[in-house]
């Protein structure tokens, strides 16, 4: 049964006993991106017993630049059973779950509960403290990851050390950062930072304690953390160690604000996409059929099993199962939202 594995067993930070330890663990990715699908790539290869990945978007060509997992056949698809199907035939000895979903407050639980290491491979800082407020407060080890341009920047944060809101008390405001979509970013070093992210995941699911020598230097805590930057262009690595702050509103003061996030519809402004994603405040289940046959009155409608696509005017509609919808043609929250009633309802 080891057979496929006998690479990596043969090594020894893994050997026999870590490869029966990796068949037997749960990663979860949130995000099937860039970095998402080479890390999910690199885990179902190596044996991860269980993999779930989330992601609320669909494959666009302009995508298959850096995430791996996608041909041009999966084009229109939703990302996260694109890559459900991709990872199964890769490896079908082990247990793989996409989910079409966005991850937030209402559904954080559900999806992430069990998980030995979470990834984080999303686009955006609302997820990423949703993921640290949840991993802090349930003691789950994850890895914060992220790439743009031609760098990226990876932290492991685990219960003892400092946490992503020791690293940013204040949270920027969505739409402040640029994002790939506005700066664009090289495959390579999506491909780099997604590897690291998978060598730090499987580290941890080995338990191997395996420390930077930056850590490890004299004047550092045990329980410090550490940022490593890369830029693929210009070949250069920074190790920063980052300290626990005994004032952080997570870590520290348990409060978990993105956790107890309030009732009411979600609405994200995609940057760089001229787009807004609605989140209903509970998921539904809509029947597309239904929803397709309503609007057909209205306008252009293509529909398969996951979503319909709805055009009008000059605004693109993309409804799915849950209820959710990501309308193109728009940054302005309240049109979308006006959008919303007006054709998907409240
Ligand atoms: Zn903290």
């Amino acid at each position: 049964m080891l057979k496929r594995y006998s690479r990596q067993v043969i090594l020894s930070n893994i050997g026999e006993e870590g490869q029966k330890k990796l068949l037997k663990s749960k990663a979860v990715i949130v995000g099937c991106g860039a970095l998402g699908t080479v890390a999910a790539n690199n885990l179902a290869r190596a044996g991860v017993g269980h993999i779930t990945i989330i992601d609320r978007d669909f494959v666009e060509l302009s995508n298959l630049q850096r995430q791996m997992l996608f041909e041009e056949s999966d084009v229109g698809e939703p990302k996260a059973l694109a890559a459900e199907n991709r990872l199964k035939s890769i490896n079908s000895e082990i247990k793989v779950e996409g989910v079409v979903s966005d991850l937030n407050h209402t559904n954080v639980e559900e999806i992430l509960e069990g998980a030995d290491i979470v990834l984080d491979a999303t686009d955006n800082v609302q997820t990423r403290m949703l993921v640290n407020d949840y991993c802090v407060q349930k003691e789950i080890p994850w890895i914060y990851t992220g790439a743009i341009g031609t760098s990226g920047m990876i932290m492991t944060i685990v219960p003892e050390g400092p946490c992503l809101r020791c690293l940013y008390p204040h949270i920027p405001k969505a739409g402040s950062l640029p994002t790939c979509d506005t700066m664009g970013v090289l495959n390579t070093a999506t491909v780099i930072m997604g590897s690291m992210e998978s060598t730090e995941a499987i580290k941890i699911l080995l338990d191997s304690g395996v420390r930077s020598s930056e850590v490890n230097a004299q004047d550092n805590d045990d329980k410090d953390g550490e940022m490593v930057v890369y830029d693929a262009w210009n070949n250069s690595i920074d190790h920063i160690v980052v300290k626990r702050s005994e004032n952080c509103k997570c870590c520290a003061e348990a409060e978990f604000e993105f956790l107890e996030a309030e009732d009411k519809e979600i609405i994200t402004s995609l940057c760089g996409r001229n787009a807004v994603q609605i989140t209903p405040a509970r998921p539904k289940n809509l029947s597309l059929l239904d929803v397709a046959s309503q609007l057909e009155k209205l306008g252009e409608v293509k529909a398969s099993s996951f979503l319909v696509l709805f055009k009008t005017e000059s605004y693109e509609i993309s409804i799915f199962r849950d209820a959710r919808a990501i309308i193109k043609g728009t940054n302005d929250g309240n049109v979308a939202k006006s959008l919303y009633a007006r054709y998907i309802g409240t």
